[in-house]
């Protein structure tokens, strides 16, 4: 008789005992529809054993064995065991969320060949200009063609039309199908094709320096590459790519966003045309990202592109690992398993013996702490990578002794003009939707407060609403002041819907373009106005964080920052790390190219140290001075911390849960059983403490050392798990990046 141990989707720290009838063979990693409760659930197999604590009677049969797709590597079964332990996340629950949801149904999946389009000898004839004029994406689809087969995902990534499109050409019979396996694979299968490397550019000097210090160690190395915005480290990470896919290995690279990713696929595609590349973010239907997960699987997917979640992809053949834009935090998953993709990645890269290489041109403070402290080692960029392409100039615009008009200097405005009249592009940044933060009376002093949260309603205008951000609530704009009667309501503050109106109201020719969450909402308006912006047809653009982004805009000359100071007196002790990171970014989009680029920041604090580095173009100084902050104030990188997480309808049960599991904690350090020093906090408001009616709490554990920290932790849990929290959201999330 033969015992298995299985890991399912439940919240509780165990594994399951089921007993195999007949002597099929089961293998760790391998998935298994099992009986619970009355239900059948899909779980994963962690164990085989021969004996159960569980009298024999009592344990219940496997169903079935699922074997039509490989067991998990152990390799990765280790991975996902280290991330539930360090999380404190239940492993059953851990591994199954690493799967993609169809793998976690017991319907059947059957790995698809993928297929490719080609171009059929009538169609590589035919000549393109005769066709027809209004037919503009069919001849993009053959001219793209004409470079090489493509499949279906690289065709999407052209245009979201192109599968009707392609219909017609196929019709034509213009466009062949062909399957992927007929192919050689060029990598694979040496000797039956090349590994195509459209090499770019030369690599500068330094570039090559970077490139080398990582090819030339060997087994696992963390690497933090510093560059600067344009210093070419997308150019770096292609020549370490085609390195590792040389010789055979896969290469997982994490991005922040999934905004970002079809340019990025289509951009590594275009470097890489033979290997295959897929990606994986939750923008994809189940049953695209359930095979591009079988082709990493299957070792055929050579190069990974995804956000956080790919970081548990199975990958036979990982040579390499690349996160880019390590500082951001969408790296950090924000509930159930509240893991930091980044470190995972470290802990994936060192498990398997690879390099790994952490971009950024603003580091989080933790990996300049560790680059710093010899752990990482770091390679830095300073210069841009095209010689023509400078460093933008940053001044700042000290707002306290100027007149604003709708939050804009004249200063501003001015600058503006000039830009105007040179046709080149300008680009507003300003974090904040909406028309201004909030609305008031100027009789009696009502403000706009959320019913539900301790936040304020948002005024938006051209839908005249005032709208939550937290929770979504939303009313129409009162004619008068509920309090007063008052009819003279006046906007507080600005966002970019106000930004938008009065560039309008004073640039009345101008082209404006505003991006954020509210007008990007549909699928594909954001790619079709990168289009606009690419095409020139953009003088202005209004925009949040969206548009700092890795985004290329050659024509773009001058970056305007609006209202920063909030980040400087936050009681977030990383906002103003963030803010640096931020308006880094969002200064390197100006100036790209051969014109040279000008960044203005309005602030009513020219003087302070952020932004005098920022203005040198000083990340060094700057991080030298947080983290002089951080050691003398003892927060992270210094010391690490765990948040226990409570909300719930009543504030009494909210407190009473934190205030017994900070008793168990106290207990827990006079025990003994803990040797390390750990500091367990008060139990107080969060920083929104009331959200959707729910009362929000939260309780700081932290310690100098991560062993002694996880020693408590895993102790403390025991003790967490026995107390109460029926009608409790309860979470405890270690390394928090939120307070
Ligand atoms: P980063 O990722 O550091 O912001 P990119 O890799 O996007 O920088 O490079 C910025 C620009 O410089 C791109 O237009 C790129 O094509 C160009 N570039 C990169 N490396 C080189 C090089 N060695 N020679 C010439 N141009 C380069
Ligand atoms: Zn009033
Ligand atoms: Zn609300």
């Amino acid at each position: 008789m033969l015992i298995i141990r299985v890991a399912l989707d439940m919240p509780l720290s165990t594994l399951f005992d089921y007993v195999l009838k007949e002597d099929i063979a089961v293998e760790p990693g391998q998935r298994v529809v099992v009986p619970f409760g009355r239900k059948q659930v899909v779980g994963v197999v962690m164990e085989c054993a021969v004996n159960s604590e569980l009298e024999t009677e009592r344990i219940k049969p496997v169903v079935r064995v699922l074997d039509e797709i490989l067991p998990l590597s152990a390799e990765l079964l280790t991975l996902l065991r280290f991330c539930s332990d360090y999380y404190r996340h239940p492993l059953g629950a851990t591994v199954l969320s690493a799967l993609p949801v169809r793998l976690r149904s017991c319907e059947p999946v059957a790995f698809k060949e993928a297929l490719q389009f080609t171009l059929s000898d009538s169609g590589r004839a035919l000549d393109l200009s005769l066709l027809h004029k209004r037919k503009v994406l069919q001849q993009r689809i053959l001219s793209a063609l004409h470079a090489g087969n493509m499949g279906i995902a690289q065709l999407r990534a052209l245009s979201p039309g192109a599968p009707t499109a392609l219909k017609a050409l196929l019709r034509a019979g213009w466009v062949q199908e062909v399957s992927v396996a007929s192919l050689p694979d060029p990598v694979l299968s040496p000797g039956k094709g090349r590994l195509t490397f459209n090499n770019a550019h030369t690599l500068t000097a330094a570039q090559q320096q970077a490139v080398d210090a990582v090819t030339q160690s060997s087994g696992y190395g963390c690497f933090l590459l510093h560059g600067v915005t344009g210093s070419g480290k997308t150019e770096i990470y292609v020549h370490l790519m085609h390195r590792m896919l040389q010789q055979g290995g896969q290469v997982l690279l994490l991005v922040p966003e999934i905004n970002l990713t079809p340019q990025l696929e289509n951009y590594f595609r275009s470097r890489f045309p033979d290997a295959e590349l897929v990606s994986l973010h939750s923008g994809l239907s189940n049953g695209a990202r359930t095979q591009n997960w079988l082709r990493a699987q299957s070792g055929r997917a050579r190069i990974v592109l995804g956000t956080r979640l790919s970081v548990f992809t199975p990958l036979p053949q990982l040579a390499l690992v690349i996160v880019d834009e390590e500082h951001d935090a969408s790296f950090k998953q924000q509930d159930g398993l509240r893991y930091s993709a980044r470190d995972v990645a470290i802990f994936r890269a060192n498990q398997r013996g690879v390099p790994i290489v952490l971009g950024s041109a603003t580091p989080s403070l933790e990996s300049y702490y560790n680059a710093q402290s010899g752990r990482y080692r770091l390679l830095q960029l300073t210069e841009r990578a095209l010689a023509a392409a400078h460093l933008p100039a940053v001044r700042c615009i000290n707002t306290s002794n100027t007149f604003m008009r709708h939050g804009i200097s004249e200063q501003l405005f001015t600058a503006l003009e000039i830009r105007l009249q040179r046709g080149e592009q300008s680009l507003l940044f300003i974090n904040r939707r909406g028309y201004a933060p909030v609305l008031m009376c100027t009789a009696c002093g009502w403000v706009s407060d959320c019913p539900n949260c301790a936040g304020k309603l948002v005024l938006h205008l051209p839908d005249k609403r005032l709208r939550c951000h937290h929770c979504g609530h939303q009313v129409r704009v009162p004619h008068a002041c509920p309090g007063c009667g008052n009819a003279d309501l006046q906007p507080v503050g600005i966002g970019t819907q106000r930004v938008e109106s009065a560039l309008q109201e004073r640039f009345p020719k101008a082209r404006i373009l505003r991006v954020d969450r509210d007008s990007t909402r549909n699928k594909g308006m954001w790619n079709a106005m990168r289009r606009q912006i690419h095409d020139d047809e953009v003088d202005i653009l209004v925009g949040t964080q969206i548009l700092a982004k890795g985004h290329d805009f050659p024509n773009l000359t001058l970056v305007g920052v609006l209202n920063p100071d909030s980040a400087l007196y936050s009681s977030d002790f990383r906002a103003s790390e963030k803010l640096f990171a931020q308006l880094a970014q969002v200064a390197g989009r100006a100036g790209r190219a051969d014109k040279p680029g000008e960044v203005l920041i309005q602030t009513f604090f020219p003087d302070h140290p952020l932004f005098r580095s920022l203005r040198e173009h000083d990340y060094n100084a700057w991080a030298k001075t947080l983290l002089e902050e951080r050691r003398s104030a003892g927060f992270p990188p210094f010391v690490y911390q765990a948040m226990l997480r409570a909300e719930g309808k009543q504030e009494s049960e909210v407190f009473r849960y934190l205030h017994e599991a900070r008793t168990a904690a106290v207990a827990l350090l006079h025990s003994g059983e803990i040797s390390g020093k750990v500091d367990v906090f008060g139990v107080v408001p969060a920083a929104m403490p009331r959200r959707a009616n729910h009362i929000r709490a939260q309780l700081l554990i932290q310690s100098t050392s991560r062993k002694g920290l996880q020693q408590f932790l895993r102790a403390w849990q025991i003790s967490l798990e026995a107390l109460a929290t029926q009608k409790l959201r309860c979470s405890l999330d270690v390394d928090p990046l939120e307070y």
